[in-house]
């Protein structure tokens, strides 16, 4: 009930910006917008907090000499964009129109009405590693089995790992891996590989990698920690138990953006496409963190990047109304416009 109330009032009014998403990115992109006096709504998503939800030790965020875990910090985080006064709803977005000014957004379906309402968006939907779907893999994940190289590694010193896939990610992340542990099995379906060659011959090169072709994993095994991988050969049907700790699974990642299709720029894969710093194709909508980032996957680049779209949608929004409150700008006209942050000075 109370969170029906709450509905229908923030329907009657625009916000300044709604940031869709709450990893890092949303996060840090509502705390910059809420603190610039901006009147900010994050719509979270049913499972708030992205992709770090789903990560134990945080190592390698800089501020935590300790470590943290990465719910604990994705609570700091919406605490502290709290704390500037942004609101949180945690539904997901079923569909946007982006064609009129406010933008329009539609947290139920089959309402012609949206519920939401605002003058620039930020998109910081993220993307999901793709899994392989094996019995115990879900159960597993965070005690030996990841889907982020650069983030667990450093938790499996001398111990053996498995990684499947057979593109850059797996090839990167084998020769990562390496670093650390003791011997690395690269695992994959065929017998060529979609990898670059010069990744490949790394890879083969490699004293510490093994690696096994057309080879299909059947489940990764263990009570409270990876113990090991069964795998069979696809052209023989043999068998085996690989005795390995750590299990991550590098077969590609789907970024979150099926409700933008058509909508806003992206490349084959569904990554969103910027134009012009963090703005989209659709001037007053900007998209930040690994919705738009293959690359780098990193909390810590995608807090800069949340950063980067509230400073830019900020400045955005204060061009409009500095030139006109009814039109939206080219995005070359708008870059030059100063955001003021109160209080402090204008990066702060
Ligand atoms: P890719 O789509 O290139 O590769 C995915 C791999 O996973 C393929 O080998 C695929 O097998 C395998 N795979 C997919 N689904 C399954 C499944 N269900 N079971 C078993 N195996 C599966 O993804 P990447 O993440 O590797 O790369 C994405 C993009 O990013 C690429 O363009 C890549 O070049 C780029 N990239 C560049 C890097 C760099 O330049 N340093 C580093 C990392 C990525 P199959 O081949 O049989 O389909």
């Amino acid at each position: 009930m109370a969170e029906n109330r709450r509905d229908s009032t923030a329907a009657q009014a625009v916000y300044d910006i709604i940031v869709i998403g709450s990893g890092p990115s949303g996060y840090t992109a509502a705390i910059y917008a809420a603190r610039a006096n901006l009147r900010t709504l994050v719509i979270q998503g049913e499972q708030t907090g992205g992709q770090l939800m789903i990560t134990s030790d945080v190592e390698n965020y800089p501020g935590f000499e300790d470590g943290i875990l990465g719910p604990d910090m994705m609570d700091k985080f919406e605490a502290q964009a709290r704390r500037f006064g942004a609101e949180m709803i945690a539904r997901d977005v079923v569909k946007v129109d982006f064609t009129q000014q406010p933008f329009q957004i539609w947290i139920e379906s089959g309402t012609t009405e949206p519920q939401y309402r605002a003058r620039a968006v930020i998109i910081s939907t993220g993307a999901s590693a793709k899994w392989l779907g094996l019995p115990n893999e879900q159960r597993l994940q965070g005690r030996g089995v990841s889907g982020c190289a650069t983030c667990d590694g450093p938790f499996f010193r001398n111990r053996e790992l498995a990684v499947v896939g057979g593109g850059d990610t797996a090839m990167e992340e084998a020769l990562f891996l390496t670093k650390y542990a003791s011997q690395v099995h690269l695992l994959h379906r065929r017998d060529s590989f979609r990898a670059s060659k010069i990744m490949q011959k790394r890879a083969y090169e490699n004293p510490k990698i093994t690696i096994h072709t057309n080879t299909g994993v059947d489940d990764v095994l263990g009570e409270n920690a990876v113990e090991g991988v069964r795998i069979h050969d696809l052209k023989t049907g043999a068998a085996e138990t690989l005795p390995v700790q750590g299990f991550f699974v590098a077969i590609g990642h789907q970024p979150n953006t099926g409700i933008f299709k058509g909508i806003l720029d992206m490349d084959e894969v569904g990554y969103l496409k910027t134009r012009e710093w963090t703005m989209t194709n659709i001037p007053g909508v900007f998209a930040a963190g690994d919705v738009v980032d293959h690359r780098y996957r990193q909390a810590v680049t995608a807090a800069g990047d949340g950063c980067r779209a509230a400073i830019d949608a900020e400045r955005w929004l204060e061009a409009q109304g500095e030139v006109n409150t009814a039109d939206v700008m080219d995005p070359g006209e708008w870059g030059t416009a100063r955001a003021v942050v109160p209080g402090g000075s204008e990066n702060a």
